[in-house]
């Protein structure tokens, strides 16, 4: 304190934007386009994580699977808790460890629930890539299309191959969503065109993402949904309103309620007050997520 001027302390501040979070987000029903509740980081909180994301008000939440080994505990979190979209797919980091019955398997989940295609995609940035990660992104994008899912795609270090492929079709009618879209901000226009929703992670509000942030300047605005990737791509330390720790690794992990500092960043980003920010993604969100289409059985042969 100098010359009797009143300073807060960095904890105080961080106090004081705490409850102005949690007053005004009493009000808005949040929409998480993709995360990772069923994530082993996340399940020793889950029970606590889910009643203050209800509390931060999340209304629904997209679980994302990415391999055959999660696809059952995401069921399982979509059994347990209403606001839970389940959504089960092959990610391409993990394509190299499919079974011969990986298609079955992801059919017969698809069949149980109301369910999304996803996490799937394309990815060149990992080192040694399978040789059949395009087939496999190819087969289930098809799939999404037959069924008339939403699907969530990543990509990374791909985006010309995958705007090839999304140009050549076929691609669902209702649209697709690339999640934390990174890809060069002269494609959003053409990938608009194919129908293309883009989600904005919390995660870009970190200094260096600056690029990314502004992309999303030029995403319309019946095309924005938000994401917080949890349990990964964490805010910026100033913005995490609820720090949560891997007691495996003792490392921070992205908590799914920061869902509302998401929103509010995103706010700032695009100047818009939340609320009206909130209507816009929720209006979004379900066009593309609502109507997952009734419980189909598989019709069994006699
Ligand atoms: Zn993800």
């Amino acid at each position: 304190m100098d010359g009797g001027r009143a300073e807060l302390k960095p904890k105080e501040v961080f106090k004081v934007r705490r409850s102005w979070f949690v007053v005004h987000s009493i009000t808005l029903r949040l929409y998480d386009a993709h995360n990772h509740l069923q994530e082993e980081r996340l399940r020793p909180h889950r029970a606590a994580v889910m009643a203050t994301a209800t509390e931060e008000g999340v209304a629904k939440m997209v679980v994302n699977g990415s391999c055959e080994e999660d696809w059952p505990e995401v069921a399982a979190v979509a059994r347990e808790y209403p606001q839970v979209i389940p959504s089960f797919g092959y990610h391409p980091w993990y394509v190299r460890e499919r079974t011969p019955d990986w298609q079955k398997n992801l059919l017969r989940h698809l069949d149980q629930v109301p369910s999304a295609i996803g996490e799937i995609g394309l990815d060149r940035w990992i080192r040694d890539p399978d040789p059949q990660q395009e087939e496999v992104f190819a087969w289930q994008l098809r799939l999404a299309t037959e069924r008339d899912r939403p699907v969530s795609i990543h990509c990374l270090r791909a985006w010309g191959r995958l705007f090839d492929l999304l140009q050549a079709g076929p691609r669902p009618r209702r649209g697709f969503l690339l999640h934390s879209y990174g890809g060069p901000q002269e494609m959003v226009g053409p990938l608009v065109k194919l129908g293309a929703y883009f989600s904005l992670p919390g995660y870009f509000a970190h200094e260096r993402k600056r690029r990314q942030r502004e992309t999303f300047r030029h995403v319309p605005p019946d095309r924005l949904l938000l994401e917080t990737d949890a349990p990964d791509q964490p805010l910026p330390e100033e913005r995490n309103l609820h720090p949560l720790i891997d007691p495996a690794s003792g490392k921070s992990i992205n908590h799914p309620a920061n869902l509302s500092a998401v929103y509010h960043f995103a706010a700032e980003l695009l100047g818009q007050p939340v609320d009206a920010l909130a209507s816009a993604v929720e209006e979004n969100f379900q066009r593309l997520f609502g109507n997952l289409g009734a419980r189909t059985v598989p019709v069994r042969s006699a």
